[in-house]
């Protein structure tokens, strides 16, 4: 053997058909830990365990005779001292002086089944991770999902409260902070838009008679069948609100002057036709129109004026602020 082949960077061997070795090189004698002689003339399962016989057996020699060549075979040799060697065999077999040869080259595998190793366990280690990640987001969504319930609950919350706020509980009606926001709004749609508007104030007629001759509770009941009673009158972009005990507002978006008078001699009059909380009542009422220089506080002023008004005159009747004025 020449001396490029006997220390080539590959093991060599050649076998006869009955796999006798006929010849192996020195880095293959060396990769295994035998002398050259220790090999020549052996069996080539000297160089195999149990399992690798058989699989040479069972795939090396039908493949070979059937193709004449094996290649990148996967294989495990094994040393003097039964360790074994993974390898990749590339063999072929062919006739020299009338006699039938294997010659087989193997390049020891174990740097790349460590880099494998270490791929497969990155790749193990990457898919974890992915795992993990994936389970972090599924977590994420829920607890999206799980805020984005909250929000709405809280939104809702926040529109009952926000309700509750603006509500006279005895009557349902709108109260008076609701009132005074409504009035401003209206204020300042009357100076930009020069819509018009009217204020009313309605008190019941000597209401305390009615608590004192049937009670607190039928006073309750006359409150909340007129707060009933105003609200079915009123438009429904009119603003009814209890200011305060036996005090109603209404707020009249568009009503002037004259229609505000109207509305409330209307009110007044169906009022002292009905039956509230089984009894019969009467109210005053004052009426103020909007004009461009009235505030909240002068506005609230003219109305309150004219219903003292009203009432001073006898009860039971309509003064606007502005006819006052006139008279
Ligand atoms: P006037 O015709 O001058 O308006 O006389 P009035 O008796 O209606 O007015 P006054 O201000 O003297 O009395 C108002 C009464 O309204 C006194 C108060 O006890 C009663 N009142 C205020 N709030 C409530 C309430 O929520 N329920 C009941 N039942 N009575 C109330
Ligand atoms: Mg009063
Ligand atoms: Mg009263």
């Amino acid at each position: 053997m020449n001396i490029q082949l006997d220390h080539a960077p590959c093991g060599y061997f050649s076998i006869t058909s009955t796999g006798v070795i006929r010849s192996v090189n020195q880095t293959l004698a060396g990769m295994l830990g035998y002398d050259r002689q220790q090999l020549l003339d052996q069996h080539v399962e000297t160089m195999m365990s149990v399992a690798n016989k058989l699989f040479f057996h069972t795939y090396f020699y039908p493949y070979i005779q059937l193709y004449g060549h094996v290649k990148e075979m996967y294989f495990s040799l094994r040393t003097m001292e039964h360790q074994d060697v993974p390898v990749l065999l590339n063999g072929v077999q062919q006739e020299r002086d009338g006699e039938v040869f294997i010659d087989c080259v193997v390049v020891e595998m174990r740097k790349r089944i460590e880099h494998e190793k270490d791929i497969l366990h990155t790749k193990t280690k990457l898919e974890e991770l992915y795992r993990a990640t994936n389970e972090a987001n599924q977590k994420l969504e829920l607890l999206h999902a799980e805020y984005e319930a909250k929000q709405q609950e809280l939104l809702r919350l926040n529109h009952q409260l926000e309700a509750l706020a603006s509500t006279d509980p005895l009557t349902g009606l709108r109260n008076r902070r609701f009132f005074q926001e409504q009035l401003l709004a209206n204020i300042a749609l009357f100076q930009r838009m020069r819509l018009p508007f009217s204020l009313l104030i309605v008190d019941i007629d000597h209401f305390k008679a009615i608590n004192d001759t049937f009670g607190h509770p039928v006073g309750d009941a006359v409150l909340t069948d007129l707060g009933q009673m105003l609200r079915s009158m009123s438009r429904e972009s009119d603003i009814v609100a209890r200011y305060g005990g036996e005090e109603f507002v209404i707020i009249a978006p568009s009503s002037t002057r004259d229609n505000a008078k109207l509305a409330a001699e209307r009110f007044r009059a169906q009022i002292e036709a009905a039956t509230l909380g089984g009894c019969q009542v009467t109210v005053s009422i004052g009426v103020a129109t909007m004009t461009s220089v009235d505030t909240d506080v002068t506005l609230l002023q003219k109305a309150d004026q004219a219903l003292y008004a009203s009432k001073s005159n006898g009860r039971n009747r309509v003064t606007h602020a502005a006819d006052r004025t006139e008279a």
